[in-house]
């Protein structure tokens, strides 16, 4: 099932010619209307003409968070403000908040692009999509709720939080889909279970979430626990929200809507290209955004691009699994150290929840890393001597993966925080 099969089943050759010129215009565009785009071209003695082929936007400039920060709020806008019809912006958790705008063009392509994700995703105008994303300056739920509206599918914009609320309005209202952030769909599971409605009480059938990275492993628990398939999506509000790419039913990588965006991987350290199907951080040039356009922006975002052709016949190119933001990577004893790999290796464990939290300390000049994980009931209340076994085994499991020692510490349920939206996985207490 398609959205725009002329458009998401293009074939290689009539897709890049289409880039081209699409990225010929944006680069008209900023280059004339954006004082530091043209700053920053003509400082490398690069005009928009030079571009002559998909492979010379190598030589143009990276866009970063920085630069967003530096032109805080409008400063990289490309249209007059009498243009933009909305605002969005990041919450700033690692900085100043950094502001994107949509002229009504903009939120026309938004629309669709997530129409396609829902499509995909396996949402039909038959569906009742519940939104439970948090509705405001993140742009999470906005491009969800315009996307499903355009299908044609009935929108329940139910905000995040009130769990309890939110499950009765899933149950009386006969939620056929819900969108959220992969940890909330937990949260709302396991608030499920309490409350005591079994999942055939619901209409669930299909589960779209993203908006942070999550494992594999913690797909089929979802998708056990809520009894629905759940597809990944994914986006980012520097250069459009979500509608970037996402799974179709096949959940081999994420279509890129190709169409719309230039994307490469690079090494994060040398910023060159790494080689064909290798992780790195992705690069995002916007092709089609009016208020906003983006040149080879750094995401932060590591992920892979996938060889070979998906069976659903999309061509666009498919990215891996989001697997980490740079920014989260931990740095511990010299060694690198992502949250998802401690996250895929706890779902080996039958007995722990799927919550857990990271907290790295220092301790003289050494890293101590502690892994808070939940515990089943069974096991916690259980002998001391199974509860000690389960923390080496883990202990074990995580000193293999990752190549430096961990502590593990089992919890009560119910211990750790929970979140209604993007989840807080580490504490680094290193930096207080
Ligand atoms: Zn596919």
């Amino acid at each position: 099932m398609y959205w725009e099969p002329e458009k998401e089943c293009l074939d290689r050759e009539d897709l890049e010619q289409l880039q081209l010129e699409r990225l010929q215009s944006t680069l008209n565009r900023v280059y004339e209307h954006v004082p530091f785009y043209r700053k920053k071209f003509d400082a490398m003695g690069i005009s928009p003409e030079d571009v002559g082929s998909l492979a010379d936007l190598a030589r143009l400039p990276f866009t970063t968070k920085a630069d967003l920060r530096e032109n805080y709020p409008y400063g990289l806008f490309a249209v007059p403000m009498r243009e933009v019809v909305r605002i969005h912006a990041s919450s700033g958790t690692t900085g100043a908040a950094t502001v994107v705008g949509y002229t009504r063009n903009d939120i026309r392509t938004w629309s669709n692009l997530v129409a396609r994700v829902l499509t995909a995703g396996g949402v039909t105008k038959d569906d009742v999509v519940q939104i439970a994303f948090g509705y405001g300056l993140f742009t999470g739920a906005f491009g969800l709720h315009y996307g499903a509206e355009r299908v044609g599918a009935s929108v329940i914009p139910a905000s995040s939080g009130n769990t309890a609320r939110q499950i009765q309005i899933m149950k009386d209202f006969k939620t056929t889909a819900i969108v959220s952030t992969p940890s909330y769909a937990l949260l709302m599971a396991d608030t499920l279970r309490e409350m005591g409605i079994p999942v055939s009480a619901l209409s669930l059938r299909y589960g779209l979430f993203g908006a942070e990275p999550w494992s594999d492993a913690m797909r089929k628990e979802i998708e056990g626990k809520l009894g629905i398939v759940a597809t990944d999506n994914y986006g980012l509000s520097e250069v459009l929200g979500p509608g970037v790419s996402g799974e179709c039913l096949e959940r081999q990588g994420l279509h890129i809507h190709e169409d719309h965006f230039l994307v490469e991987v690079v090494d994060p350290e040398t910023l060159r290209p790494v080689a064909p199907g290798e992780a790195g951080e992705l690069v995002i040039t916007t092709l089609t955004k009016e208020a906003f356009p983006m040149i080879r922006y750094r995401t932060r975002d590591l992920t892979r691009l996938l060889p070979g052709t998906c069976r659903c016949g999309r061509t666009g190119l498919r990215m891996g699994r989001v697997s980490g933001r740079t920014d989260d990577m931990l740095i511990i004893k010299g060694v690198n150290v992502f949250p998802s790999q401690i996250e895929h290796i706890l779902f080996e464990f039958e007995g722990t929840e799927p919550h857990y939290q990271i907290v790295v300390d220092r301790k003289g000049a050494m890293d101590e890393v502690t892994v808070m994980v939940e515990a089943a009931e069974s096991i916690f209340f259980d002998q001391m001597r199974r509860q000690k076994e389960m923390v080496e085994k883990i202990q074990k499991r995580l000193a293999q993966e990752l190549g430096i020692a961990v502590d593990v510490r089992l919890v009560e349920r119910k211990t750790l925080g929970r979140s209604e939206g993007k989840a807080k996985r580490v504490v680094d207490r290193r930096k207080l």
